[in-house]
């Protein structure tokens, strides 16, 4: 699973985790910026480990 922002490997910044979608509903969710990721490893907000983007459902384009 590849950070949609980055393109490198998506990794939890908390605990280090790669992230793997544990089913469809999530994967398809890492697509739709609107849904926060949690990871469930450490419970925590994803953020991308590289480029420390959070996939906190918040929409960060001021313009939409
Ligand atoms: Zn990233
Ligand atoms: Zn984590």
């Amino acid at each position: 699973m590849d950070c949609l922002y980055c393109e490198k490997p998506l990794e939890c910044d908390s605990c280090r985790d790669l992230y793997n979608p544990p089913g469809l509903a999530e994967y398809q969710a890492l697509s739709r910026p609107e849904v926060p990721i949690i990871c469930p490893g450490c419970g925590a907000t994803l953020v991308c480990h590289w480029c420390k983007t959070p996939y906190d459902g918040e929409d960060d384009d001021p313009e939409s």
